[in-house]
């Protein structure tokens, strides 16, 4: 697991394969409902996280859509979308699930407003990173920053010519090492935040075998960001 500051107000979590009690090919810390493993598992590895972040997380159904939900009251989870902003929920702790998209986090300096949003290609080229923080300015007047967790890098997310063509306006077209098309998530994000300051944190989902990749594995788990509120009595 890996923790780092999103704002004065906020911290971010991100996991890892580790601590949990799926079995192969899910090992073993995997958060994911729909990815073919019992549900009882997910449901420890699940509460077991909320332990380790002390707060209830808020899931989102993702769908690779471009919906961005705004919850400001008591919910179980955020229904099928890939973005969602929480304000004034300080109990409660917004989760995106990846295995290779980037799991993108915002927060407030205060921490009050903060939000999990699943980044991949469609995402991506949607403006849902720039639609977030859009949606963010609307109930809170201080300053944005965000975390972006472990992903599959532009070095490594090889697409078709025709796919990094498009990425090219949205300053994302890369190239793998093996010098095909390719297309780097991060590049794209850092563009549409416009100056918010972006952190990144963590290795390569593609290389490191330490975390889930879809790319890599095909059937396999996910893992999740979640933005939490940072109070003293969880630091
Ligand atoms: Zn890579």
């Amino acid at each position: 697991m890996l923790t780092c500051r999103i704002s004065p107000g906020a911290v971010a979590v991100f996991t890892d394969r580790t601590g949990g009690v799926s079995r192969p090919p899910w090992d073993s810390l995997n958060l994911a409902l729909h990815v073919g493993d019992t549900t009882a598992d997910v449901a420890e590895n699940r509460s077991r996280l909320e332990r380790a972040v002390g707060a209830r997380i808020v899931w989102m159904d993702q769908v690779h859509g471009t919906d961005v939900r705004v919850l400001r009251g008591e919910t179980e989870s955020a229904g099928e979308c890939d973005a969602v902003v929480l304000e004034a929920l300080d109990g409660l702790a917004p989760a995106v699930l990846v295995a290779d998209c980037v799991p993108l986090l915002l927060a407030d300096t205060t921490g009050g407003v903060r939000a999990a949003v699943h980044v991949g290609r469609a995402g991506l080229f949607a403006g849902l990173p720039e639609r977030v923080a859009a949606e963010m300015r609307t109930v809170t007047d201080a300053p944005l920053h965000a975390v972006a967790g472990p992903h599959i890098c532009g070095r490594c997310y090889e697409v078709s010519a025709a796919l990094a063509e498009q990425a090219g306006p949205l300053g994302a077209r890369s190239t793998t090492r093996w010098g095909t098309p390719a297309i780097d998530l991060l590049a794209g994000i850092r563009r549409q935040l416009d100056g918010i300051p972006l952190t990144h944190v963590g290795t390569c989902t593609h290389e490191d075998s330490r975390l889930y990749s879809y790319r890599r594995d095909g059937t396999t788990g996910r893992m999740a960001g979640v933005a939490v509120r940072d109070t003293p009595s969880r630091m």
